[in-house]
């Protein structure tokens, strides 16, 4: 089983705790979503799943495939079959998708058989053409600069791509708090709803509902001051989005909540 699992995870930023105590696990094969107020973690906790150098474990530890992640470098991370899709993505000039997907793609191989010659182009230039017709991407996007003058909802693209080619076993997903327009969300969407299976377990985390009106997690999160303190079915999101955060704060106050 390729569960991710995280026990009582503690991370700090430049001396500040920030994740205090986060208990989660992501399932292979289930898609889960982290929903909270800006400011509480989120992307921290997805940084810190992938191994950002800023961001200082004080304790805890997350386990993929009878491992402890934390000791990997990111890269390392990445061949085990992690996949983190950037809040931001950087533009790389020079470097087209496909080469970029060819060298993801290689890079992968190689962790996984230090013999490997890499993919040949013509499977390769066929793997990538399924996938792209799969996630409806125009030809045209493989010989485009890496996210150069890429729209937000072509930034997502890419990333969706990119999975696909991978085909990473967790996937994490951090949505931008306010950037995305509801086309970039749709992509994004229909993206992981197509490469839905049950050899992928996927966290989704967003600050606004409205993600979860395309992809129908199996299991929402709320996530407030750096813990996990609700869980619950998809309804939970609806309740979210009817009472907003302060009514979760409420109730902590009230000591209904772990
Ligand atoms: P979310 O994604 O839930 O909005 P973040 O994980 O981005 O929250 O941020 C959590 C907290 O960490 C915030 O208080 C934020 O100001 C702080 N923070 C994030 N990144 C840094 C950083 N590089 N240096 C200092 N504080 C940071
Ligand atoms: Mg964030």
């Amino acid at each position: 089983m390729s569960d991710l699992v995280i026990n009582n995870l503690h991370v700090r930023i430049n001396e500040k705790p920030i994740i205090k105590g986060l208990n989660l696990t992501i399932p292979q094969g289930e898609v889960h979503a982290i929903m909270g107020p800006n400011g509480t973690g989120k992307s921290t906790l997805a940084n810190t799943i992938m191994g950002h150098p800023s961001y200082e474990v004080t304790e805890g530890e997350i386990l993929f495939k009878g491992k402890n992640i934390l000791e990997l470098s990111t890269e390392e991370r990445s061949h085990l079959g992690l996949f983190l899709a950037f809040q931001y993505p950087v533009s790389i000039p020079g470097v087209t998708v496909a080469n970029f997907l060819r060298t993801a793609v290689n890079a992968h191989r190689k962790a996984a058989n230090p013999e490997d010659k890499g993919i040949p182009i013509l499977e390769f230039r066929k793997v990538m053409k399924e996938k792209m017709e799969m996630l409806k991407v125009d030809s045209a996007f493989a010989g485009r600069y890496l996210n150069e003058g890429f729209s937000g909802g072509e930034k997502k693209r890419a990333e969706v791509l990119q999975m696909a080619m991978l085909k990473p076993e967790i996937a994490i997903l951090d949505e931008t708090d306010s950037g995305l327009d509801i086309d970039a969300l749709r992509i994004v969407s229909e993206g992981v709803n197509t490469l839905r299976s049950k050899d992928l377990g996927v966290l989704v985390i967003t600050h606004y509902q409205r993600i979860l009106n395309y992809i129908r997690p199996d299991v929402v999160h709320v996530m407030m001051d750096g813990r996990i303190v609700e869980s619950g079915g998809p309804d939970l999101a609806l309740d979210l989005e009817e009472h907003g955060y302060t009514w979760v704060r409420e109730k902590m106050e009230n000591g209904e909540l772990a």
